[in-house]
């Protein structure tokens, strides 16, 4: 099975690398095209073009920053789908807006295109090691079809319903997410502002009720106030915009989501978009006083 694989930065690069060691046979195009060759020296054939990577595959995935790129390269002058044949199947792993995927998924399907919205969760680490979690709308029977290669990328695979259905689903991560690390980044302002060693507190709290991935993984960074990658924060405040909006859609207030998106507005102004979305810390810290 022939793939087509668009867009290979930070995620989508090391996720094309685990098709070709897998056997898949790949055609790679990025905006950027050096970016193409170690996955050329790997095996793969480069393309000038989203149409040319789509040229003869059976399947197209795209891994791209945001919604208008997704529409660009699958749409686009030299997009995707212009040489896509009928019963081909897009995978689009980007986090997008779910009302958008439902637009791109109606246009290809008068191609005869099947569109899975696939968005992941699992960071660059779940990337390099095919340990993502995919969340993945359209419809059910083309995913059965591109499960062997969605098996290669993650370790778990769940069909949430229909197109934008695994958008949605992406959108309730990001907003946990925030909540999470706005929580942890207040908790432990507390112990730091009393003056207690709150290094042995994080080990204490991080074994009962208030364990969390966030508390775990990126409580250290917000006690030494250090915000290394990560996941950057003006990718989750994109992440928040589409959980907001859909929210708006629906008609239904996310208050939390929405005072984490201003934070973290206010740290992209500072010229901190591209830390750690674990930075929400800095402003919790700043407004306690703890670092002046
Ligand atoms: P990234 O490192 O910034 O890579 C984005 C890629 O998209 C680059 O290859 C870029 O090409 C390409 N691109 C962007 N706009 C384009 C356009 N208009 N036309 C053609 N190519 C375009 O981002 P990433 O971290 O891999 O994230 C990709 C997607 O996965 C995003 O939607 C993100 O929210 C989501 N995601 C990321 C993570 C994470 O931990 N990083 C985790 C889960 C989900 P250039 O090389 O030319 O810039």
């Amino acid at each position: 099975m022939r793939i087509g694989f668009i867009g290979l930065g930070t995620m989508g690069g090391p996720m094309a690398a685990r098709l070709l060691d897998a056997g898949f046979e790949l055609t790679v195009h990025n905006r950027t095209r050096e970016r193409e060759q170690p996955l050329a020296e790997r095996g793969a054939q480069r393309a000038a073009s989203p149409r040319e990577a789509a040229t003869g595959a059976a399947v197209v995935c795209t891994m791209v920053s945001d919604t208008p790129d997704v529409e660009a390269v699958l749409l686009g002058e030299h997009g995707a789908a212009a040489a896509l044949e009928p019963g081909a199947i897009v995978i689009d792993m980007s986090t997008i807006s779910p009302e958008a995927v439902r637009r791109l998924h109606a246009s290809l399907a008068e191609r005869e295109v099947a569109l899975l919205d696939a968005p992941v969760s699992g960071g660059s680490e779940g990337a390099q090691q095919g340990t993502l979690s995919i969340m993945v709308g359209g419809d059910g029977a083309a995913l059965e079809r591109v499960r062997p290669v969605l098996e290669v990328l993650g370790r778990t695979i769940t069909y949430v319903g229909p197109s934008g259905a695994g958008q949605v689903a992406k959108a309730m991560n990001q907003v946990i997410v925030a909540g999470t690390y706005a929580a942890v980044a207040e908790g432990l302002a507390l112990g730091v502002a009393a003056g207690i060693d709150v290094e042995a507190a994080h080990r204490a709290v991080s074994g009962g009720a208030a364990a969390s991935w966030g508390l775990t993984h990126r409580g250290p960074n917000m006690l030494r106030n250090s915000y290394p990658l990560g996941f950057r924060v003006r990718l989750h405040r994109k992440d928040l915009g589409i959980a907001l909006d859909t929210a708006a859609e629906l008609g239904i207030p996310l208050p939390l989501a929405a005072y984490v998106a201003q934070l973290e507005t206010g740290l992209i102004k500072r010229g901190y978009g591209d830390e750690d979305v674990s930075a929400i810390a800095r402003v919790v810290r700043e407004q306690g006083g703890l670092d002046s």
